[in-house]
């Protein structure tokens, strides 16, 4: 069985009230397994906030765990985390990053293992962790998308850990001369701006144009910056997907306003994107190359019932509570 480790917070980033990027170190300076992007581990804390479960008619619910004094009980809990950061980082810096959400249930408990970790942390005074000495998942591009032409991945939330990681990894190959297999595209949707972790890295990426990569970003909650802002679609993810594929949009069809509901499609779909990424690579419309593939060569050549065939859709969805 894998041991349990002592492990350490460092550079802890919080994006928002309820989300945040960290890593983590050893404690004694001993390297992590080696691992390939889109893989998980296992992450414990110890002075977790305990919840028992109740059962109210047919529901389920979990409250708070007290002991004889009303106290709420403490103990371990032990939960599996994406791996955010790329293997070579790893390699590198000896650390690994993760991208977190506070867990919030539906009658306002907060989530055992976040709760611990959003708590005390930025003062330094709540740092430690243990981790298993393992990593495992088969949420790998070889696992996954072996020998798809195009790979689109959705990261909705913190389900954008593992596909930065692979991002990553892919163009620090291409930068290595070791050219990526496939033409990727990342979705990558969050309410605001803020919460977009990664945010520049990946344009950065993008725009070195190492490998055939697409980048398109979508924020659910615009503010009149975002709406201006050429880099930045707005829409759920969900849309941006409905539109690509040609499906209604859930927006346009609850809407029974002709003017909004137009005005709403046009939000909720890729085409903000579309005129984005020109702007942003220098590249003159007509001109780039890559730009085509995505607006029509997948509806065309890859319709939605060809499904496998040549496109593989990963699909990592965690979003905070709205
Ligand atoms: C492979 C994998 C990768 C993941 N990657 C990420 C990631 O990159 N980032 C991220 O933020 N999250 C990730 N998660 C989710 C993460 O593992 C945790 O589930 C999440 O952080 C919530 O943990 P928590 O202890 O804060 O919440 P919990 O206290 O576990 O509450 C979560 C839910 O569990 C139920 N629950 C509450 N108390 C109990 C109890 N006592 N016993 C049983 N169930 C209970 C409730 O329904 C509650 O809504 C991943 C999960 C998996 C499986």
């Amino acid at each position: 069985m894998a041991e349990m480790k002592s492990g350490r917070i460092v550079e802890w980033r919080r994006l928002s009230h309820s989300l945040s990027l960290f890593r983590v170190v050893s404690h004694d300076g001993a390297r992590f397994p080696p691992y390939e992007a889109g893989q998980y581990i296992a992450l414990r804390r110890d002075d977790c906030l305990l919840t028992r479960k109740i059962k109210d008619g047919d529901r389920i619910r979990y409250v708070p765990d007290l002991d004889a004094e009303g106290q709420q009980k403490r103990g371990p809990v032990t939960h599996s985390y994406s791996i955010s950061s790329a293997p070579f980082e790893t390699a590198q810096g000896n650390y690994l990053e993760f991208y977190v959400v506070l867990e919030q249930g539906q009658d306002g408990v907060l989530g055992r293992f976040t709760e611990s970790l959003f708590r005390g942390v930025e003062s330094q005074q709540n740092d430690r962790l243990a981790y298993v000495e393992r990593i495992v998942g088969d949420f790998t591009l070889a696992k996954r998308a072996a020998g798809f032409e195009q790979v689109l991945m959705v990261g909705t939330g913190t389900g954008l850990a593992p596909f930065v990681s692979m991002v990553k990894q892919l163009h620090r190959d291409a930068i290595g001369g070791k050219a990526p297999p496939a033409r990727y595209t990342l979705f990558h949707a969050n309410r605001t701006h803020e919460e977009l972790a990664y945010h520049q890295e990946l344009l950065d990426i993008e725009e070195s144009q190492a490998f055939d990569f697409v980048y398109v970003p979508s924020v659910s909650r615009p503010s009149t910056r975002d709406l201006a802002d050429p880099q930045i679609g707005t829409g759920r993810a969900s849309n941006l997907l409905r539109q690509l594929f040609g499906f209604p949009s859930k927006v346009s069809r609850a809407d029974g306003n002709a003017v909004r509901k137009r005005r709403l499609v046009k939000r909720a779909c890729y085409i903000p994107d579309i005129d984005a990424v020109p702007a942003r690579t220098g590249a003159s419309r007509g001109g780039d190359a890559r730009r085509p593939q995505l607006r029509h060569g997948w509806r065309r050549r890859h319709p939605p019932a060809a499904g496998r065939e040549g496109m593989g859709v990963l699909r990592a969805r965690r979003l905070p509570d709205r």
